[in-house]
């Protein structure tokens, strides 16, 4: 493609409005442009972006066996109904206001039940994998960071019809090994987080995760072993609190202007032997949390234990109501409204902690877990911190902002049950279809990548996900015949050997086209100039590395690609366990 004919409306300047550095990087080098908020144009450079991920997927895809169809997005509500999701979807789902029953479709495990339901009859028509690349629309509450959080963006779903429990994992595990050779080959470093091995189907399933500031998760990480976690489920492995060998009587003390366990630290209380207690409310009911010193309490978890729908904390104002004190002096001890108490697991069975008497500017000392409180259960409730020993092998951890960019799902046989796609087994007898069901999202595949990889000047191109392979440069092709001559012949036969070239024909100067070429990135740039040609060819310079190349003209096609070659086989892209 000729740069003086392309629209590659690159920016100088860094728009306002982008907070993630690849939304940045998007929009300066001409990848993308909004529309509305959430919604994005791609310009040509972006869309080559995208088809070549696409087809990488379509490959990956293709390759277990996936077949390629394609659902529409207007979707009738009557199908969304009958699982329950347009309530639980909420405001995500688009409703459509002039056209009553139809929604526009935030993912398609409706739609596969549904042609299941007509055409699926007998064990013998199954496994299959359905799977289609194809626009998604979530009224998402907060798009940010450009395309790695849209109102519209791209998936590749797929879906996965078995009549057996071991079917399904296996359909599974071959959407996990496909998923990691599509990452791999679009230069993407992941790694994994959640359960993989829901014995039985389950509901077990893993998201794939790219380190990077804009990432909106927040995951425990082992650089050792590569334990990798949620910070939501993360666990590590923290001693527990030992038990005295004696226990001291209960014994109220007065502890003006505590308000904090660093105020009792600075009274000479080891932070260990200090009960912090909170209060919340768990579907209306106050119940009391007790964590060691200054552990933070990780809500999720609480959530999960309780298995509560709404959680809180509680106000200062029932603070007082249910425990008489303010949230310095509370503690399990003495409560005027009796509740469950949960402790964390590091305070099991502990004894002489310290903890609020339940009135200001009182604690109490020596209280022993076991013999003083009623604990309702002690369970993993804490948040995991940095540096923290990891759970399978004691290495620090390290906690990391993560783009999730897929995510493979054993749904069982809810979506096959409510809307009725049923098969029949070896033996005549009616049963639901087992699910699963993968996503990708193609736009984030981008984003995560461009995180990744790129520099102070631009993005830094991998060959396979390149829009142009290289970028050639003809320095004054304006008044310099010669440069003009052999840009052109270059041009010519690089596309003839399939080598995919922008040529930069612009009458700019070569400041500006060196910029340009470094923020666009693509892998090679091959300079043409009255300089180059005097001291006998061209030079190529690998944009990631920075390394130049002399050549003769009538080598240049050959060293273009044996660069090419060199540089998709570079080690770096190999995927984290
Ligand atoms: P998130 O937690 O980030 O909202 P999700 O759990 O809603 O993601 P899924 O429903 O599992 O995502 O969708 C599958 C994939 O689609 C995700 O792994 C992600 O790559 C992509 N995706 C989801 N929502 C968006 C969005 N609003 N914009 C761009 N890609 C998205
Ligand atoms: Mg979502």
């Amino acid at each position: 493609m000729r740069f003086s004919r392309a629209f590659i409306p690159t920016l100088r300047e860094t728009p306002a409005e982008a907070q993630a550095l690849s939304h940045q990087l998007m929009l300066r080098a001409g990848l993308i442009r909004q529309l509305a908020a959430g919604v994005y144009s791609f310009l040509p450079l972006g869309w080559r972006v995208m088809q070549k991920v696409m087809r990488i997927i379509r490959e990956e895809m293709d390759a277990i066996g996936g077949q390629e169809f394609h659902f529409p997005a207007l979707n009738p509500i009557d199908i969304w109904q009958q699982t329950g999701r347009v309530e639980a979807m909420g405001d995500v789902l688009f409703h459509i206001k002039n056209r009553e029953g139809l929604v526009l479709a935030p993912t398609h495990e409706e739609v596969v039940a549904f042609h299941a339901r007509q055409h699926v009859k007998s064990y013998k028509d199954l496994p299959q994998i359905w799977y289609q690349i194809q626009p998604k629309f979530r009224n998402e509450p907060r798009p940010r960071f450009g395309v790695l959080r849209g109102r519209q963006f791209t998936m590749k779903d797929s879906y996965s019809l078995d009549a057996t429990w071991e079917g399904l994992d296996e359909s599974y595990e071959k959407h996990a090994r496909a998923y990691r050779r599509i990452f791999r080959r679009c230069g993407l470093r992941v790694f994994v987080v959640g359960a993989s091995s829901g014995a039985m189907g389950g509901s077990a399933s893993q998201e794939f995760m790219v380190e990077s500031p804009a990432g909106e998760d927040t995951c425990v990480v082992c650089s050792q072993c590569g334990y990798a976690a949620n910070v939501e489920v993360a666990r590590s492995a923290v001693e527990p609190t030992a038990r005295l060998p004696e226990s001291h009587p209960l014994e109220r003390f007065p502890t003006p202007g505590v308000r904090s366990i660093d105020d009792l630290v600075a009274r000479g209380i080891p932070e260990e032997r200090c009960a912090k207690a909170l209060v919340y409310i768990a579907d209306g009911q106050p119940l009391m949390v007790l964590l060691r010193g200054n552990d933070e309490l990780n809500e999720a978890k609480l959530q999960a234990v309780l298995q509560a729908v709404w959680l809180r904390p509680a106000t200062p104002e029932e603070l007082q109501r249910f425990t008489g004190a303010s949230a310095g002096s509370i503690g399990p001890i003495g409560l005027p409204t009796p509740m469950p108490v949960i402790a964390d697991e590091r305070l099991r069975d502990a004894n002489e902690l310290v903890s609020g008497a339940n009135v200001d500017g009182y604690h109490f000392r020596h209280i022993d877990l076991q013999r003083d409180c009623r604990i309702e259960h002690y369970a993993d409730i804490r948040t995991v911190q940095a540096g923290e020993p990891c759970p399978q092998c004691t290495a620090p951890l390290r906690i990391v902002r993560a783009i999730e960019v897929g995510h493979i799902f054993k749904l069982g046989t809810k979506y096959s049950e409510a809307l009725g796609a049923f098969f029949l087994d070896e033996h005549g007898q009616e049963r639901p279809i087992i699910m699963g069901s993968y996503g990708i999202g193609v736009e984030r595949i981008i984003a995560a990548f461009i995180e990744q990889n790129h520099d102070e000047h631009g993005i830094c191109w991998i060959p396979a996900i390149a829009p142009f392979h290289v970028h050639l440069l003809a320095l004054g092709v304006e008044r310099e015949e010669p440069v003009r001559r052999v840009a052109e012949q270059l041009y010519q036969e690089l596309w003839d050997s399939g080598v995919e070239t922008l040529y930069d024909d612009r009458p700019e100067s070569a400041g500006v086209k060196f910029k340009d070429a470094d923020l666009i990135g693509l892998p090679l740039q091959l300079i043409v100039s009255p300089r180059s040609l005097h001291s006998g060819g061209v030079e190529l310079k690998e944009r990631r590395s920075g390394k130049r190349h002399h050549v003769p003209v009538e080598e240049a096609r050959a060293a273009v690609r044996q660069l090419l070659h060199q540089l998709s086989e570079e080690p770096q892209w190999a995927t984290l366990p």
